[in-house]
């Protein structure tokens, strides 16, 4: 069971996702605009694992509820619904912290799909038996547990999936990973998303973890493949 936050001003599309996502044993909390779930972070008793955001939506729009949400809470999941006219904003609610989207019309079956992993990658879904591992590489320690980055002493937050992406690399120091192979490690190997999804990450990535973001040293590009971790 996990509780998610849906914020769809369509009413029928709206009740179509409530009433599954019910079914399958979720805890639905559902909003028609971005002002009422903004309500709920402000008054303190905001408490979700999955926000499924539409992009449109009258006043306050959903990229930038995906932005403010994402700003309050690191680890929730988040998911855009977006029109196929909105392609612009797909990539723009990716580098605001949205971890997916999902492509209006889309099968609830599809939603419920991509929930799911989206849940297992964050954690939420049958907790696998905890484990004390911890993961160090040159200054940067990754509590496995905690989910939590370190550089030295500092601790850095990331998003689900900037975690995931960190946790990849860790395992595959000095390895130049293809874009793909990153995107099949992080998101799985039914995601049929773009692979835009990756640089946007590692853009964002590096703005945390990098000393110099525009010359990084750890996060290296491999041109024409993807990237390489690298720590002396
Ligand atoms: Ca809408």
């Amino acid at each position: 069971m996990a509780k998610i936050l849906v914020v769809e001003d369509e009413e029928g599309i709206g009740e179509v996702i409530e009433l599954n996502f019910s079914l399958s044993g979720h805890k639905v909390t559902r909003f028609t605009s971005a002002e009422q779930a903004k309500s709920v972070y402000e008054n303190g008793t905001a408490d979700f694992d999955i926000a499924i955001l539409d992009i449109m939506l009258p006043g306050m729009d959903g990229i930038s509820l995906c932005e403010y949400i994402r700003k309050k809470d690191d680890s929730i999941g988040i998911i855009m619904l977006s029109a196929k006219s909105q392609e612009q904003d797909k990539v723009l609610s990716l580098s605001v912290g949205a971890d997916d989207y999902v492509q209006k019309p889309f099968g609830v079956r599809e939603l419920l799909a991509r929930a799911s992993a989206l849940l297992r990658r964050i954690g939420k879904h049958d907790k696998p038996t905890v484990s004390d591992d911890v993961l160090t590489s040159g200054p940067f320690t990754l509590d496995l547990k905690s989910r939590i980055l370190h550089k030295d002493n500092t601790r850095i937050d990331l998003t689900s999936v900037e975690f995931s992406i960190m946790e990849l690399f860790f395992r595959n120091e000095g390895v130049a990973m293809v874009r793909e192979k990153i995107l099949e490690g992080v998101w799985g190997e039914n995601y049929y998303g773009d692979i835009k999804i990756v640089d946007v990450n590692i853009r964002r990535l590096r703005m945390k973890i990098e000393d110099d973001p525009s010359n990084p040293q750890y996060i290296v590009t491999v041109w024409g493949y993807g990237y390489r971790w690298d720590v002396q």
